[in-house]
């Protein structure tokens, strides 16, 4: 069954911080204005005060009932640094502020979770839900290198292609469990961001969250039949877009901010390549894209939070990320749900497998 919609887009604006001053942006409820600017409408605008709860009602809850529901989805935080991207997909869990990632999986326990309200109903797909389990996967991309964030950490090459059959695979079953295991990960971010001396806003960071979930279901003739189905939830905490601006930069540094910056072109230039519906989508022209080729497309519905600063001193990062978020409202994608099958990314495992043998063969 496939199902048009458009790309969603959220706009999130953080609080203004002590010694910052007004940009005078305007947020209705669908809607922000710049200080002299246009309006622009949005799938919905979370303003300053929004709680993380509020962002997840608005942005989480329906996408993780959509994966439940046996469709891939995605959620890409963008906008500059300090705009709020890894507030709003991590959070603060010290500080009793979780963000997308972790109230993501708090809702699908409650919702899988023998005895909890509706589980078992996994919307309209047929069958009782008889198990379910989550994986997690964390992936950092750096100037085109991917870093296996899950213990043992691998790094790998920037030449070489990546793809999630190549990453570790962690098994969550609750909040608590997942928001440890994201503890470590970012500790794994900011060492890796540090040994290469940099801000950890210069690299990308996607979490996948792979559900499965088998369901008993009445086969032709009468049988009984276990169908397992994967879902997978991609969450992405991209680097800051001011990379994108190489503007009154010397040669090396716009060398520097190409190479950091790279991912995020191409997702310029896929995006607007989907919307036109292209037979020829450029998802290997970077990391980034190659791993959110899935999430971008065929059975994926995917959000873009655009995070912005209310500061005058961001204003020019601020409209450049509202410009690209205008660009990304108009795209369609079409959805169809999973089938119960072996899922590609277990296909890539075993092909993944099986190389690594081979070579320890030759070797
Ligand atoms: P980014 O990841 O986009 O670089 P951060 O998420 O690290 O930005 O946010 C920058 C700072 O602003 C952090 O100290 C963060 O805690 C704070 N912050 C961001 N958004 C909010 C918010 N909605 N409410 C309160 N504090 C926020
Ligand atoms: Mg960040």
């Amino acid at each position: 069954m496939a199902q048009e919609e458009r790309f969603r887009v959220f706009v999130r604006v953080r609080p203004l911080r002590n010694g910052e001053q007004n940009g005078g942006l305007q947020c209705g409820t669908n809607s922000v204005t710049a200080a002299g600017g246009q309006e622009l409408g949005f799938s919905g605008v979370l303003p300053p005060d929004a709680s993380q709860q509020q962002l997840f009602d608005h942005v989480g809850a329906q996408i993780v009932d959509h994966v439940i529901d046996g469709f891939d989805a995605c959620i890409m935080a963008y906008g500059g640094t300090g705009s709020g991207k890894t507030h709003s997909m991590l959070g603060d869990a010290g500080a009793g502020q979780p963000g997308l990632v972790p109230l993501a999986m708090r809702r699908l326990a409650a919702l899988l979770d023998p005895g909890a309200a509706g589980a078992g109903s996994g919307g309209s797909s047929a069958g009782q839900l008889v198990a379910w389990e989550v994986q997690c996967s964390a992936v950092e991309i750096y100037k085109e290198a991917c870093t296996d964030l899950l213990p043992p950490r691998k790094e790998f090459k920037k030449e070489r292609a990546i793809n999630w059959g190549m990453l570790q695979q962690q098994r969550v079953r609750s909040e608590a469990e997942l928001m440890r295991l994201l503890s470590g990960v970012m500790a794994q971010r900011r060492t890796a961001a540090t040994a290469a001396n940099e801000q950890s806003s210069r690299s990308h960071l996607i979490i996948a969250l792979a559900l499965t979930c088998t369901r008993r279901c009445l086969a032709a003739g009468g049988a009984v039949e276990d169908r397992q189905t994967t879902s997978r939830l991609h969450l992405a905490d991209l680097a800051g877009s001011e990379t994108a601006d190489q503007s009154g930069q010397d040669a090396a540094r716009k060398q520097e901010a190409a190479a950091i910056n790279l991912s995020l072109s191409a997702l310029k230039r896929v995006v607007p390549a989907l919307a036109r519906g292209d037979a020829h989508v450029p998802y290997r022209d970077s990391k980034l894209t190659l791993l959110l080729q899935d999430a971008l497309s065929g059975n994926s519905k995917a959000v873009l939070l655009a995070a912005v600063s209310p500061a005058a001193q961001a204003s020019s990062v601020t409209s450049s990320t509202l410009s690209f978020a205008t660009t990304v409202r108009g795209l369609r994608i079409t959805a169809s749900r999973n089938q119960a099958r072996t899922s590609k990314v277990e296909v890539e495992r075993l092909q993944q497998q099986l190389a690594q043998a081979r070579q320890e063969l030759e070797d």
